[in-house]
């Protein structure tokens, strides 16, 4: 019987990869990886030797049939990405899919995300929440901004340095300068940093200090119709 494990992989400090993480990838026969070189320096960490196959963005769709024969060939295939949980903002979602329709067994490991260190201590509600991980460049961005503008859940957006100023002018623009959010910035590594505040003033403090590193952006809801009466 195969089975495909999806094992999500430290954020940034390596001691947050978990014990059965560990096991998984002792035991497995065979490792897809979104960037091969990145998943062999934590095997070498970890001093473990796997065969390690690439599965990234690029050859996802490509590859999708050599991959599902392959885990057919096995009995215990590890899915990992670069970091965090594969599939969210990463690639995986595909071969899961596939796995699904083809009747293979998938077991998904809990583990790191950026998602949830950020909104919990966002402090902003996250007892339900909306994931909108990176928003897109160009075609669609307004149209996303103008949900989240309405939306009375608290919302999590995936960013890049050099489009944090960009991305908080355009919450400033779209949701007013007094949409309170927070950038969680290299979560898990040396210089994890939370800034909470108003767009404006976070937008102003990241002109001063040009970010560098992983960013994760929480904006907080709308009020909703009702509490504004
Ligand atoms: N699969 C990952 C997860 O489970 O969170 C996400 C991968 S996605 C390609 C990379 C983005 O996740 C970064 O651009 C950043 O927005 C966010 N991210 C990942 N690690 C982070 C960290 N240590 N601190 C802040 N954001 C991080």
């Amino acid at each position: 019987m195969s089975k495909l494990y999806i094992v999500p992989t430290p954020i940034g400090n390596l001691e947050d990869i978990t014990l059965r993480a560990i096991r998984m990838l002792q035991e497995t026969q065979l490792i897809f990886a979104e960037d091969t070189r990145t998943t062999n320096k934590l095997l070498s960490h970890l001093d473990i030797k796997k065969p390690v196959h690439p599965f990234h963005m690029h050859n996802e769709h490509k590859s999708l049939e050599r991959s599902i024969d392959k885990i057919k060939a096995n009995s215990h295939t590890v899915l990992v990405s670069d970091a965090g949980t594969p599939g969210i903002s990463d690639p995986g979602f595909l071969l899961i899919r596939e796995c699904i329709a083809k009747g293979i067994d998938i077991e998904c490991l809990p583990g790191p995300a950026a998602v949830i260190p950020a909104i919990v201590a966002s402090g902003f509600p996250c007892d339900k929440f909306v994931f909108e991980g990176f928003l897109p460049h160009k075609k669609g961005r307004q149209t996303r901004l103008k949900l989240i503008a309405e939306e009375t859940r608290t919302t999590v957006l995936y960013e890049s340095p050099h489009r944090l100023v960009k991305c908080l002018g355009q919450i400033e623009e779209f949701m007013g300068p007094y949409r309170k959010v927070c950038v969680a910035r290299e979560i898990t590594k040396m210089y994890e940093e939370y800034k909470r505040g108003t767009a404006a003033e976070i937008k102003a403090y990241y002109e001063a200090h040009p970010p560098k590193g992983e960013i994760v952006i929480v904006v907080e809801g709308a009020e909703s119709k009702k509490s504004k009466k």
